[in-house]
């Protein structure tokens, strides 16, 4: 079932079908399901993730922002694992209230990134519902045989990068809600959009492979998910708050309230990449960084640890202050409802 007054067939023809024009494999998305080769000594590595109105975005988020937000999460879980991708599927599930206009500046949102990231839509569903609009995509990528960067491999003495500023996400947010009244109309507007529309650290991904030994995207919270690196490495972190990242915006929005430093180190949706390399590989990090024209920043070292070491301070991951002295943060970042982990 698709949006009243327009068949599922039409919808699809119309609005998604030119979407899938690059990728013969996607077969003008009039067969049962796409066929895609993958180059020999590639391996393919698959990521879904959903994002819900009134949950992930805001309903009365532009359409354009919404489809980039829906292939910007994926596509930065495949740069996380140093990915580069070759296509996606898309499963929409339209609530009330969506028309042919809102769809059509949806597909326009989805065409911008597919130009940018050089992606085809091979595939997906498409279904009505009472509830919210959701969407799900799944984004495919292709990685040298054996070499994905995983969040296993760090090891105690790596130093720890992060690309780009983090907090813009969870300020971004704020926002969105209508707080931080007290900054610049361009500040906010800065942070608006890099919370609607992220930058998934793609190029950045790619050329990590066989550079990192550990990677994670940022989507919970840079403590908690460079905690995730951390649990599964079987290491811990130590990392110095004065040195994380943060954008002029950013940097505005915690001057004026100090408080929200920590809504920028345990906030989600930066969608940067953290990852781990051996000392001896900085000078391939500032290459990478030049030829990227993206800032790489170096915020802490990776320490000897075991799972559940300094629980309460963001698991496995001490943050220290200026003065060297460990800080405490709430739950480490933000945590669904329904469970602690
Ligand atoms: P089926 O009932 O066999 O699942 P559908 O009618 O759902 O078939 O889909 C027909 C074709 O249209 C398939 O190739 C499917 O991948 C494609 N498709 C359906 N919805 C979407 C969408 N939202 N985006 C891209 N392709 C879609
Ligand atoms: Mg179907």
């Amino acid at each position: 079932m698709a949006p009243a007054a327009l068949s599922e067939f039409r919808l699809i023809h119309r609005y998604f079908a030119p979407l899938a024009r690059a990728e013969p494999g996607a077969l003008g998305l009039m067969d049962d399901a796409a066929v895609l080769a993958i180059r020999k000594g590639r391996a393919l590595v698959v990521t879904t993730d959903t994002i819900v109105a009134g949950v992930h975005y805001l309903p009365e988020d532009p359409p354009e922002q919404v489809a980039v937000k829906a292939l910007a999460v994926n596509l930065s879980d495949l740069a996380a694992m140093g990915a580069t991708p070759c296509g996606y599927t898309l499963a929409a599930t339209f609530g009330p209230g969506i028309d042919a206009r809102w769809i059509a500046r949806f597909a326009a949102g989805l065409a911008r990134m597919q130009k940018r990231f050089a992606i085809p839509l091979v595939g997906g569903d498409t279904a009505a519902t009472p509830g919210p609009t959701a969407f799900t995509v799944t984004a495919l990528g292709t990685v040298a045989r054996g070499r994905a960067l995983t969040r296993g491999g760090a090891k105690p003495g790596d130093v720890i990068y992060v690309s780009g500023a983090i907090g813009d996400g969870a300020l971004g947010l704020r926002v969105a809600q209508g707080k931080l009244r007290a900054l610049s109309k361009s500040h906010r507007a800065a942070l608006l959009k890099r919370y609607r529309e992220p930058e998934p650290r793609v190029a950045l991904g790619a050329r990590l492979v066989g550079v990192a030994r550990a990677a994670v995207d940022v989507s919970d919270g840079l403590i908690a998910d460079l905690g995730h690196i951390c649990e599964a490495s079987g290491a811990a972190a130590e990392i110095a708050a004065a040195r994380v990242p943060l954008s002029a915006a950013g940097r505005a929005a915690v001057r004026a309230d100090p408080k929200l430093l920590a809504a920028a180190l345990t906030g989600g949706d930066d969608y940067e990449l953290v990852f781990t390399v051996p000392t001896a590989r900085k000078a391939a990090i500032e290459r990478i960084a030049r030829a990227l024209g993206l800032r790489l920043t170096p915020i802490g070292r990776m320490v000897r640890g075991k799972r559940g070491q300094w629980l309460g301070q963001g698991g496995n991951v001490r943050v220290l202050d200026a003065e060297g002295r460990p800080m405490r943060f709430g739950a480490g970042g933000y945590r669904h409802a329904w469970g602690r982990d």
